[in-house]
């Protein structure tokens, strides 16, 4: 499927393709509709894993539930820390 014809001065207007260059600086193409990369860094029609792909996941370690569970933790600690350290002030 062709995309369709875009008015010129919007395309220069376009989003812009951040990806990291072999010379180290940013691609700056027009990024593809919808998408965040330009068509030769990732944003072509058929790349990229389909949403919601559950082949990606591996033990869970990054999951939301796993992160909100290490902050409360940490939180917790950071928590019993301030309260020891309180006590030892005195
Ligand atoms: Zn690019």
């Amino acid at each position: 499927m062709r995309p369709k014809q875009r008015d010129p001065l919007r395309l220069n207007q376009a989003p812009r393709c951040h990806a990291q260059t072999r010379r180290g600086t940013p691609c700056q193409q027009a990024a593809v509709g919808g998408r965040k990369r330009c068509r030769m860094h990732g944003g072509a029609e058929g790349s990229g894993s389909p949403t919601g792909n559950r082949k990606a996941f591996k033990h869970g370690r990054y999951s939301a539930e796993t992160i909100a569970k290490r902050r409360m933790v940490a939180a917790l600690l950071r928590a019993c820390r301030d309260q020891l350290g309180a006590m030892c002030d005195v």
